[in-house]
């Protein structure tokens, strides 16, 4: 990432203060702060206001935060708090901004407390998250890696799929697989579920064996470089039921139509309305339980959001995962998931995975 891009989001973060009404923002959403830093430990807080950007984190950062930010750090050994606040009323801050959704009543409570009276506060909601959604160029270089690596593992595994394999152990497969390809990690824990399970959209592997003449359904995503990357693909084992091969059929057309729906100025509600009108025709709409998709970056649930009610308009740059579903409970589930990126003049797929209807 160029030094500067960081630089760059904290100044248009800073740009939002005076319509926040603000003069300072503490950040305290750690993927927020590694989005407007470069810092990637486990432990930091933001202070950002014009001209001191202050980076908190602690002894064991020392070095790494040196390297990864431009920042002024300040490395606090013991409660990071008192720091902040002293940092606070030493520049004379007097109109914090505060992270409405990732603020534990404790840090609140502190703040109350320690600061002067005369001291504002203001909860805002989401506007780092607004100014993620949007990509750019080094941001999707990562994202486009990450994808890429996520479709080798799952590559690497296929061969070894097989009846009787245990659904945790073709997660640990897919895991190692990752690693070796060049991921830091999962972006989430790795779905592997075969027959009835896959009917539960967010199953944890078990011991239980793959089944014969069952579909299989694995949902994965590989972090890359601090970026995530989210696919899921449903697979026949053996012989499956001619059922499930029409069914099959429907999620892949219900997926295509969310798809074609991706362009810039619509709504996110658009694509996830494509999703359901084609599953609709096909009487399975009761069976598709979530949202059509999400945004993924920094973390693997971001916004925009593809759901019913979603206002939020689709901007060139965003990422989103297209992912329609359906679930029939005690018979088992169907989903197929890309990863889209909203480009100029529509959309580009940037899963390189096939997704026609594949028996193993
Ligand atoms: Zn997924
Ligand atoms: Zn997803």
């Amino acid at each position: 990432m160029p030094d500067n891009e960081f630089q760059q989001r904290r100044a248009r973060l800073l740009e939002c203060f005076p319509t926040l009404q603000l003069d300072s923002f503490l950040v305290t959403h750690l993927p927020n702060v590694h989005y407007l830093t470069g810092f990637t430990g486990s432990n930091a807080m933001l202070l950002a206001a014009p001209g001191r950007d202050i980076l908190f984190t602690d002894p064991r950062y020392t070095i790494q935060a040196a390297q990864e930010t431009t920042c002024h750090v300040v490395t606090v050994r013991g409660p990071m708090l008192p720091k902040v606040v002293a940092a606070i009323a030493r520049h004379k801050l007097q109109m914090l901004g505060l992270e409405a959704a990732y603020l534990p009543h404790l840090t609140h409570q502190f703040l109350r407390e320690k600061l002067p009276l005369r001291h504002e506060f203001k909860l805002i909601a989401g506007q780092i998250e607004q100014h993620r959604m949007v990509k750019s160029a080094s941001e999707l270089a990562r994202i486009e890696r990450a994808v890429a690596t996520n479709s080798k593992a799952l590559d690497a595994v296929l061969k070894r799929i097989r009846p009787g394999l245990r659904e945790m152990d073709l997660a640990a497969e897919i895991d190692y697989r990752s690693r070796r390809e060049g991921a830091s990690g999962p972006s989430f824990e790795t779905i592997v579920a075969s027959g009835v399970r896959a009917a539960l959209p967010h199953a944890r592997p078990t011991a239980n064996p793959i089944e014969p003449n069952q579909l299989l359904l694995i949902d994965m995503g590989a972090t890359r470089e601090g970026y995530t990357s989210d696919m899921t693909r449903t697979l026949g084992i053996g012989k499956p039921s001619t059922f499930w091969k029409q069914t099959y059929r429907a999620v892949l057309e219900s997926q295509l139509a969310a798809i074609e729906a991706i362009r810039p100025g619509v709504k996110a509600s658009e694509p996830d309305r494509a999703a359901r009108q084609v599953l609709e025709q096909h009487g399975l709409e009761k069976t598709f339980t979530h949202s059509t998709g999400h945004g993924l970056g920094l973390e693997i649930h971001e916004a925009p959001r593809l759901g019913r009610k979603e206002k939020t308009k689709l901007l060139e740059g965003m990422v989103v995962t297209v992912e329609p579903g359906v679930y029939l409970e005690g018979k088992g589930g169907i989903r197929i998931e890309d990863t889209v990126l909203v480009t100029r003049t529509g959309c580009r797929i940037l899963t390189p995975t096939p997704k026609e209807w594949m028996v193993l």
